[in-house]
């Protein structure tokens, strides 16, 4: 199955219709890279609204199968959620070469039930993303100082 089927087939089963907008905008998310903003999305898709492609990448985060990620510039990127479907997780930022990395929070998450429970909160929901260097960022810094 492809990507776009997978997507297709989550909002048929979550009851959504598929219209032919929605599947332009499905398409465009499947080849827009690793990332993405809505605006690179409405770029894609000249002929489809910016309301409708906003109100589809909401869709997908609140069915699970695209994540939001804010960059450390401040900018809200979104990403297909490559895990399975609704698993909680968190990103690794590379800012240096804008890699992200799925981390899967065990620890993090039960650290938030513990200020939960300490605050008296219901905490309904929480945003992290971790950003410095990744692996081939750091180690072709490390070649660069030895030549
Ligand atoms: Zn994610
Ligand atoms: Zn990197
Ligand atoms: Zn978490």
């Amino acid at each position: 199955m492809t990507r776009l089927d997978f997507l297709v087939r989550r909002l048929e089963t979550a009851d959504h219709r598929v219209t032919r907008a929605r599947l332009a905008v499905l398409a465009a998310l499947t080849e827009a890279g690793s990332h993405f903003t809505a605006d690179d999305i409405c770029h894609r898709l000249p002929r489809v609204g910016r309301a409708t492609v906003f109100r589809t990448l909401k869709l997908l985060v609140d069915l699970g199968v695209v994540c939001r990620v804010l960059l450390e510039d401040g900018s809200l990127h979104y990403r297909l959620n490559l895990l399975a479907v609704g698993v909680h997780h968190h990103h690794l930022v590379c800012t240096d070469c804008g890699r992200i990395e799925d981390v899967a929070a065990r620890d993090i998450t039960l650290s938030v039930d513990e200020l939960a429970s300490k605050s008296g909160y219901e905490i309904d929901g929480h945003w992290l993303e971790l950003y410095g260097r990744c692996q081939s960022c750091r180690t072709d810094e490390r070649v660069g100082a030895t030549g």
